[in-house]
Formats: C-alpha cells, structure tokens, sequence
C-alpha cells in the first residue's frame, strides 16, 4: 500500500516562521484545524498531511516575502491551487507553510493579436474561458475539474482537447516564478519561440511545487473554431474501440477530441447526467475547423468506426447537445462514485504509445475483473491516456490491498510497453515508485536539478523524488 511519506519536522523553525508570517500577513494567515487539513489533503486515498499555517498572498511580492522567511528557518514551503491533484501533491509531510495561490487570481494582460494571455496563478481554466468568449478565442486544456492555473501548470496537466492542441507543456509560452531563496524570474519571453538558453519555463512546467512558486502565467490562445462537430459511437467491445481510435490517428483525422468510456462509465453517466446512451463502449468525439471539414472529418471517421463495429453513430452540432455529452464526461469521477455509494474513488493514470492502447486497455479491464475490483474505464485515448477509477471500501484492508496490487500491475505494464506511469496527473507522492521503474538512472540527475535549486529543500518536500 501507497503510504504517505515521513520526514522530520523542524519544530523551531515552523514556530518562527509562523510568527514572522503572522505580523504580516495578519488575518491571512490561518492556523485553524480544518482549513489547514482542507490544504493537506487533495482528492487522493493517500492520507492527510496538514501543513502548520495556511497564507493567503495577493502579489509576487508577498509571495517572495513568504519564501525568504521559510528560506531563513527552513520550513516547508506548499504552493496550493485548487487542490484537485490526485497523488497526494500539496500533502505536509514536514508540516511547513501553506500558500494558497486563489487570491491571485487576476487576468493581467490579452494580446488579442498575438493570441497569448497573461494570468496570475489562482486564475480557474473557467473563469479564463468565460473571460475569453466574446473576444472569440479559448484556452483548450480542461482537466475534469475547474483547476487553477497555477497548478495545471505545476502538474503539467491536460485533458479532452490534448491530441489536437497539447497539453500544458505545449500551452505555457512563459513563467514568473519565486525561487526557493525569494528571488523572482522570468524564465523567457513573449516570443512564440526561443532558442535562448536552457528551457527553464519546461523544466518549472510539472515541477509540482517542488523547484518554485509560479506567480504568472503567458498562455498561447487559440481561435475559436468556425464550426465545432461532436459525434458518439457505440461499440461492442473496449477492443474495438481502442482499435478504432488508433487507425482515426494514424489516418490522420485532426480530431479535436476522442475520449472513451467502457460500459460501466457509461452507465454512470446515464445515472448521473440523465443520458440514455446504450450500455456498451462508448467514443466521444469533437471535430473543429470549417463548416466542411468538420462534416468530412466526422463522415471519415464513421467509416473507420464502422469497420471496427461502431453503430449507434450520431453527429451533434447543436450547442446545446455537445455540452451536455461533455459536460457528462467531464463529471465523470462523480458519476462513477455514484455506481458504489459510500466508496472512495481511487483515480490510476498512465499513458501507452497508441499502438498499444488496445492491448493496454484490454488487459486493465481483465485484470480488474479477475481480482474482483470495480473499476470503470476513461480516457482521453487519442494520446493513449487512460484512468482506472478503482471504487473501493477504504475501511476494507483487502480491498485496499487489492487496489495497491493493481495499481502497481497497470503501471509496470504501462511502463513495459514503452508508456509512463503518468500521462497527466503527476507523480505527487502516490507515483514515486514508478517514476524510478521509469525512468531509472535519470531521477539521479532530476535530483541533482532540486538540490541546485532547492539546496535546503524547502519547496514542497517529499514529492517527485
Ligand atoms: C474529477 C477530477 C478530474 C480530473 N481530470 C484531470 C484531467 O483530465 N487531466 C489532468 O491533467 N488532471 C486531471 N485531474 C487532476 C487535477 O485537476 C490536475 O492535476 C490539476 O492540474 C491540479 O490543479 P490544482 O489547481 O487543483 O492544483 P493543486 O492540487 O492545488 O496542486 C497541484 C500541485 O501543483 C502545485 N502548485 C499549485 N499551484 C502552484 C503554483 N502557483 N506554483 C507552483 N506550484 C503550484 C502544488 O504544490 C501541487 O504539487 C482531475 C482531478 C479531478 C478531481
């Protein structure tokens, strides 16, 4: 079983640091039982970790304050978004200082004409779109929950619209980050693309709070398409449709959206969002460009889909329609909780080359079924990412055994046949095992980048390595 990491804590340090931060930040600085283990914990099965003091910053200059006085005692420092993250991210194993970025939560500057924005870090992907709508253009990448920012840039993180516009790896064009001694950079321009020097907006990108605070954000844009089409297909098996969705990339259908669910995933969605969609595999898609395109890319899809024993094909073009199909599948988490009430949701993520989708996928759900887990299916399948939404009785110690075993299984399967143990939730604490099975010898000179940055470890210690 995934347990959550221990570390020592610097008792003296944490007294004076919070003290040091209670003259200032007054008010907004909170210590308060469940606030603080409101911030320790994400929507994870690894257990909660309350940081000391929770602060709420409203500028890159107070959050440079915060992290010299951490810097000076030698207390943690955990930068918290919206705390969506799955792998235990902003637990305190070390106790420490809370900073929770949602105060920052301003849109800076639009460059309309060069399709790029500038956002503090507690801006929601939301409260981005809504803002964007009447200028005509959006910010594609949409985990299922209305993340901040701050943080889907510090999870590298992605969602439906990543096969066709990237992930967040592709998004950010530049950070304003706090270092872990206070000092505030800017790791590039506004320029679309620069040959200057060691990439430092990627490396801040999927650091998980662990080599800076990210105080400002430059996003790239994209135009709203002419025409959008959305369209699903039933199929008779998980095979299948992972068949299909591999020959539509590899036909080169610039799909803006594919995403499976298996049977069980659609029965949620039926319960939860009212749908009344046939209880089998199910891909949903999305088509954007023009008005023909999109009707040729859904009418060559269909054919492809067809060959694999798609039926039940339906195009949707009406607004009103296409929300409610993503808005079923973006709630997918909670409808899925409501197939086995009272259990807690244990959300796996990995990621295959897409060759090896079908295979990968089909014997996930094999392998739930033989160990007798309830374990939905989705995925965001034209990149080869897949969740397993493992339900299960947390107070059960078998069923929580069974779901570590399984866990582990997927992820070195994934691993074995040239995938990641993450296609977009992070490492956290949760992954940390398998990031070595990954990568090897290469987490020696990922930890060799945090000490030179991070030499004291105070930023959001045991997490990554
Ligand atoms: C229902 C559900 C569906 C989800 N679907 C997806 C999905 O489709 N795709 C996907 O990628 N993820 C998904 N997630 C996971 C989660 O939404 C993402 O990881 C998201 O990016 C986390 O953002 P947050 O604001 O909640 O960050 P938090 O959980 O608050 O923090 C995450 C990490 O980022 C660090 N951090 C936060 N803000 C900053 C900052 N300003 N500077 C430096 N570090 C910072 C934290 O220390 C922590 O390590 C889903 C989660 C849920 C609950």
């Amino acid at each position: 079983m995934v347990q959550a990491t221990t570390m020592p804590r610097n008792e003296t340090g944490i007294t004076a640091a919070v003290a040091r931060l209670a003259e200032q930040f007054a008010d907004r600085l909170q210590t308060g039982q469940s606030l603080r283990e409101q911030h320790g914990h994400t929507t994870t099965w690894i257990e909660t970790q309350a940081p000391d003091a929770v602060v709420f910053p409203t500028s890159t200059e107070e959050v440079a304050d915060i992290v010299k006085i951490c810097a000076e005692f030698g207390v943690p420092v955990i930068p918290f978004g919206t705390g969506t993250s799955l792998e235990g991210h902003v637990n305190a194993p070390a106790g420490g200082i809370c900073v929770d970025m949602m105060r920052m939560d301003a849109i800076l500057e639009l460059h309309q004409e060069d399709l790029d924005v500038v956002v503090q870090p507690g801006v929601t992907r939301e409260q981005l779109n809504t803002y964007l709508r009447d200028q005509g253009l959006f910010f594609p990448i949409d985990p299922g929950a209305n993340a901040s920012l701050g943080g889907m840039v510090a999870t590298r993180a992605s969602g439906t619209n990543a096969v066709r516009y990237g992930t967040m790896k592709d998004a950010v064009l530049s950070l304003e980050a706090v270092m872990a001694d206070g000092t505030v950079i800017r790791t590039a321009s506004r320029a679309k693309k620069s040959s200057a020097g060691y990439d430092m907006t990627r490396l801040l990108v999927g650091s998980e709070g662990t080599l800076g605070l990210i105080t400002e954000i430059t996003l790239r844009l994209q135009g709203i398409p002419e025409a959008i089409r959305s369209a699903r297909c039933s199929f008779r098996s998980v095979d299948e449709a992972c068949r299909a969705v591999m020959m539509t990339i590899q036909y080169g259908i610039p799909v803006a959206r594919i995403e499976l669910l298996d049977e069980l995933s659609v029965r949620a969605a039926n319960q939860h969002s009212g749908l009344e969609l046939p209880e089998v595999p199910l891909l949903l898609l999305e088509f954007h460009g023009s008005e023909a395109a999109v009707v040729e890319q859904a009418e060559t899809f269909a054919q492809i889909a067809e060959e694999f024993g798609g039926f039940d094909i339906a195009a949707t073009s009406t607004a009103e329609e296409r929300n409610k199909l993503w808005q079923a599948r973006h709630d997918m988490y909670w409808a899925c909780l409501g197939l086995r009430p009272g259990a807690k949701g244990i959300s796996t993520d990995v990621c295959v080359p897409i060759s090896r989708l079908a295979e990968c996928v089909s014997a996930a759900r094999a392998r739930a079924e033989e160990m007798g887990l309830m374990a939905p299916v989705v995925g965001h399948v034209g990149d080869g990412n897949f969740h397993a939404l493992l339900l299960i009785d947390m107070d059960s110690h078998e069923e929580r055994a069974k779901a570590d075993e399984f866990i582990g299984w997927l992820n070195d399967l994934a691993i074995s046949m040239e995938g990641t143990c993450t296609g977009e939730h992070g490492i956290g604490q949760g992954k940390r095992p398998y990031l070595q099975r990954e990568l090897g010898e290469t987490t020696r000179f990922m930890a060799a980048v945090k000490a030179a940055l991070d030499p004291d470890n105070i930023l959001n210690p045991g997490k990554i390595l």
